[in-house]
């Protein structure tokens, strides 16, 4: 391992200025090499359905990327296996707005099977029946690239495998013999046609100690994959360490390569000195790439690649691939346009003047949305007739958002992706001297978190802030601002191999920890005796058990306030109309 620090110091500060400005802000774009090697792997993960990106890259410029990028590494006489961990649906319009959800996402997704290699589900494709049948029917049943090792399906009655237990394959080039076997977290939600079970219990099975540890071995494999929808970060990788230490035992010399994901972060980890783990991200954001010297002492490089016409076309020169050509729409790009028009997923409701984060600004920052959501967003909610004159607090949980507010159009689109829940507002008319106390209880539940019908999708489960990344950061407030600002905005990821595995110099992007709710109220110097306490159905108990523990001796019954979610709210802020008035303001 010590050669690869070696390897990967001469990176440090190689960043090369490939496109010096861009779109209209003048970004710059620094970005360092993927050193290639024996074998080259590029993974996605948690894309929910992003099939075109926050960066205005598609699923068809990827296939553009992937196939350009394939020859370039095969030409070098070297492997590429290209690998998805799952959560491929919920989280925007594409797949969101039709009835089942992903009936015609899943389309689009599949036209870049051919360069794909391994592939296999998360936990959003098990949340209902309709998910996983179609996932089940259209990508896993009868895919020799499907692999699901853990998880089942009840197909005609018969409990079967989501895919095959494994897939044992050589690669393209170098006949390298790989054993890829994939598992899912221990996820006990799901649906009733099908079945998880978890990675302990299922190592126990015969298939696993028979089928798998008698035919292979370290002679017959090259390289182990394991791969799925399984953390791999420290403090949470239990499931996945366990898996390894038996792996370890029988292939004792063999190289051991995990990709994850669930947690949509980036990250990277170190398991022993022939084996390392990468999870890369979320929403088409991120391509994380690994490439190993397969040598009897196994080297291992990282980067996270930004999913942007930036990287795409830097990395395609380095290999001296064909250069994708960002005006001409392929096949999948086409089929993307038209399923937006179908689904009119591109009608403007309103204009976003500049981007507002869920977790990327503080609280109290004009460009967190929270801020705006409390300051500006939640007094737009029409009171009910006849309570026109009561004062209001009005709380929304954060979960309730799942991804940052982009500057530019507010679509059709943008509703999904900000948020796909539809819990009713309701109110309690209660004296202001409880009132104002239950967020305050309801920010000290870690319950409140854990209610959602899905989990929140934006918002990573933060990874700690390490020493490292606090340093880099510091180091980099110091720098010369002028420059930093002009680097686009993105994430600084330290992990086992340092804080250089971005292949984009970025601006940091920082994670916020937000409390679990926020409010909004009317009332000015504590001059009311009552007010309407006004929140979503969806944490009514929370509210109640707020008012018993303070003691509350009146009626504790909610009352339906005819409106739900906070998506409508949001889409009449950034109204276009109604936007030249609240300009005016600004968010405190
Ligand atoms: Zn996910």
């Amino acid at each position: 391992m010590n050669r690869f620090i070696f390897v990967l110091l001469l990176f440090v500060n190689t960043f090369l200025d490939l496109s010096n400005a861009s779109d209209n802000k003048n970004v710059v774009y620094k970005h360092s090499p993927l050193l290639t090697n024996d074998i080259n792997f590029i993974h996605t993960t948690d894309t929910h359905t992003w099939l075109k990106n926050k960066f205005g890259v598609d699923w068809g410029n990827y296939y553009d990327f992937l196939r350009s990028f394939r020859r370039g590494v095969e030409s070098k006489g070297q492997d590429l296996i290209v690998i998805d961990t799952g959560d491929k649906i919920d989280g925007n319009g594409i797949g969101d707005a039709t009835i089942p959800k992903g009936i015609m996402s899943y389309e689009v997704f599949n036209m870049n099977m051919d360069n794909y290699d391994l592939l296999t589900l998360g936990n959003h494709e098990l949340y209902t029946e309709s998910s996983s049948t179609i996932e089940y029917y259209n990508t896993a049943k009868n895919n020799d690239k499907y692999v699901c090792s853990n998880v089942e399906y009840l197909d005609d009655g018969q409990w079967t495998t989501f895919g095959q237990k494994y897939k044992y394959f050589e690669t393209n080039v170098n006949n390298r013999k790989v054993l890829a076997i994939s598992f899912l977290f221990d996820f006990q939600r799901f649906n009733t046609l099908t079945r998880v079970t978890p990675i302990e219990k299922e190592i126990q099975k015969d298939w696993f100690k028979k089928d798998l540890l008698e035919k292979f071995n370290d002679e017959n494999v090259d390289i182990l994959i394991v791969f799925g929808h399984l953390v791999i970060q420290h403090g949470q990788n239990q499931e996945l360490l366990l898996l390894h230490n038996t792996l370890r035992k029988h292939f004792q010399g063999t190289v051991i390569q995990y990709f994850g994901g669930h947690t949509h972060i980036r990250d990277f980890v170190s398991i022993d000195d022939k084996s390392t783990a990468i999870q890369s991200g979320r929403f088409c954001e991120t391509l994380g790439f690994v490439s190993i010297n397969l040598d009897h002492e196994p080297s291992f490089f990282r980067k996270y690649v930004d999913f942007t016409r930036q990287s795409f076309d830097y990395h395609l020169k380095v290999l001296k691939g064909d250069k994708i050509d960002w005006n001409v729409k392929n096949f999948i790009s086409k089929k993307i346009d038209n399923l937006y028009k179908i689904l009119n997923l591109e009608n403007v409701l309103g204009y976003i003047p500049n981007t507002y984060y869920m977790n990327g600004k503080p609280l109290t920052s004009s460009s967190n949305l929270f801020n705006l959501i409390r300051k500006h967003v939640l007094k737009l909610l029409e009171k009910p007739e006849g309570r026109e004159d009561i004062k209001r607090i009005i709380t929304i949980n954060t979960g309730l958002i799942r991804s940052d507010l982009f500057e530019g159009n507010f679509t059709e689109n943008t509703k999904f992706q900000v948020s796909p829940y539809e819990n009713k507002w309701k109110y309690i008319t209660v004296p202001y001297h409880f009132a104002k106390h239950i967020s305050n209880y309801l920010n000290t539940q870690s319950s409140i978190m854990n209610l959602m019908a899905l989990p929140s999708i934006s918002s990573p489960k933060s990874k700690p802030i390490l020493d490292m990344e606090l340093q880099y950061l510091q180091k980099n407030d110091d720098s010369a601002f002028e420059m930093k600002a002009r680097l686009p905005l993105g994430p600084v990821t330290c992990d086992d191999f340092g804080c250089d595995g971005e292949d984009t110099l970025h601006e940091p992007l920082r994670y916020y920890k937000m409390p679990n709710v926020v409010e909004y109220s009317d009332v000015i110097n504590d001059e009311t005796e009552e007010v309407d306490y006004v929140y979503l159905d969806f944490f009514e108990l929370e509210v109640f058990k707020a008012l018993e523990t303070m003691n509350y001796n009146g009626v504790i019954k909610g009352t339906s306030y005819d409106a739900s979610s906070v998506v409508p709210l949001l889409q009449k802020y950034f109204n276009m109309n109604e936007q030249i008035n609240m300009d005016l303001e600004t968010v405190l």
